[in-house]
């Protein structure tokens, strides 16, 4: 799981022992879903930094700009269509994220 990799990367750096929240923005179109993440999250951190953390995950909507019309409107996962004039011929502009958005870090350093 890289997002842990990340994690225990950016924990070493700042030279916190302990990850104590961890916030994700993830999209729809990510590939990822956030019921599964949810549960495998624990496994997954388990002896790890952040294997007390609290994950948090903020869904993100999909939206699209239309290259007909220029519109930005919300779309469905698996209807991507300009909601101002329908064209099809549209770029995702949100949702396809997976963004690590913010840590919170126990500033101590581990217990030996
Ligand atoms: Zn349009």
């Amino acid at each position: 799981m890289s997002l842990l990799d990340q994690v225990g990367a950016i924990a070493r750096e700042r030279g916190a022992g302990k990850v104590t929240r961890i916030e994700l923005r993830v999209g729809p179109l990510s590939g990822v879903e956030a019921d599964l993440l949810r549960n495998a999250y624990p496994l997954a951190a388990a002896g790890t930094v952040a294997e007390d953390a609290e994950l948090v995950i903020e869904d993100v909507t999909v939206v699209v700009r239309c290259s007909q019309c220029n519109a930005e409107s919300d779309a469905k996962v698996n209807h991507l269509l300009c909601a101002s004039c329908g064209d099809f011929r549209t770029t995702v502009i949100s949702g396809d994220e997976l963004i690590l958005q913010s840590l919170e870090l126990d500033e101590l350093p581990p217990a030996a």
